[in-house]
């Protein structure tokens, strides 16, 4: 769509600086493509490229992460595997995905990606990693599937990053921390960020000021849509992080005796709650703000 609309793209180029004029603003990349290095000057840099995001760090925003707020995950591409096409499916548990869980998602009759996330903090202990969680559940799942491709990397799962602009630069999708803090989840929200950054670069431009200080209505937008929510589900999550399997268990055994129509994110909530009356603090904020 944007090749269509008129963007000039560059596939496997590595950008590796910014440039910054007098002023400081960013105006523009550096980047390596077969070998040469090239400088793009611009009137407005929007980093895409991910998390811990170099570009960011370049242009003198804190990127990283604590390891608190990350999930590592490993996920394969298998297929000739007995699934639901139609359901995605979840596996909650400490033994099988400490801190995360490990999903089905189908993309085809009998083809699925099935992926595992784990805490930060745990990934390691006992020598175990991601993919060792994902090896050890596909061997039970799904013995004789076929694995056609592998994917890992890490997602954040904490609070969105308190700057995502500077003069002359924005920052969206996992380079600006806006995964979902629960799910991990991270598509749509960097599509949304993606779509308010451009709006507001757009602008930026129009006027004939980049400043953060203009750019800064992006984020506004953000926090008032979608990030002002994320420090409610960051504490959801870590209470929920307390239940032990025979609480999930529990849930589960509730969720599953109604029919799936009728099982809503309101009434997966109301069934949490019943362990934890505490999270209604956090859940109330998001009821306000319309997410339940
Ligand atoms: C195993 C796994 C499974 C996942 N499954 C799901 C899912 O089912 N649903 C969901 O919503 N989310 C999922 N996520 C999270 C999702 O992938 C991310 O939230 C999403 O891709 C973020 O998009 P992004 O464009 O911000 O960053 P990315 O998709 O990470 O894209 C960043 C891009 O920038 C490029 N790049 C980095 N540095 C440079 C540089 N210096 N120069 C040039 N290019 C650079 C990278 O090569 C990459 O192509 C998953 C994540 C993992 C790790």
């Amino acid at each position: 769509m944007a090749a269509e609309a008129g963007a000039e793209i560059i596939v496997k180029a590595r950008v590796t600086g910014v440039t910054k004029a007098d002023d400081g603003f960013v105006d523009g990349v550096i980047f390596r493509y077969f070998g040469r290095d090239y400088t793009c000057k611009t009137k407005v840099v929007i980093a895409a490229d991910g998390i811990e995001s170099q570009v960011g760090r370049w242009a003198g925003i804190d990127t990283t992460h604590d390891l608190r707020d990350v999930d590592i995950c490993a996920q394969y591409l298998i297929s000739k595997i007995d699934i639901v096409p139609d359901s995605c499916d979840f596996y909650l548990g400490r033994e099988i995905a400490p801190r995360g869980y490990i999903w089905v998602f189908p993309k085809g009759d009998d083809i699925a990606n099935v992926g595992v996330g784990i805490g930060g903090t745990i990934s390691g202990r006992g020598g175990k990693l991601a993919i060792d969680y994902l090896n050890e559940f596909v061997k039970r799942k799904f013995p004789n599937g076929k694995i056609l491709a592998q994917v890992v990397g890490c997602v954040p799962v904490g609070d969105s990053l308190p700057d995502l602009v500077g003069d002359g630069i924005l920052l969206i999708g996992d380079a600006a921390h806006h995964s979902d803090p629960i799910s991990g989840g991270g598509i749509a929200n960097a599509m949304y960020s993606g779509q308010f950054a451009a709006e507001a670069a757009v602008e930026g431009i129009r006027i004939g000021d980049v400043s953060a200080e203009v750019l800064r209505a992006y984020q506004k937008r953000w926090d008032s849509q979608i990030g002002k929510n994320f420090k409610h589900i960051c504490r959801i999550r870590d209470g929920v992080l307390k239940f032990s399997d025979e609480v999930f268990n529990r849930c589960a055994a509730v969720l599953s005796k109604m029919p799936p129509e009728k099982v809503t994110m309101a009434q997966i909530f109301k069934t949490v709650l019943k362990h934890q009356p505490r999270l209604l603090l956090e859940l109330r904020h998001l009821i306000l703000a319309g997410w339940v």
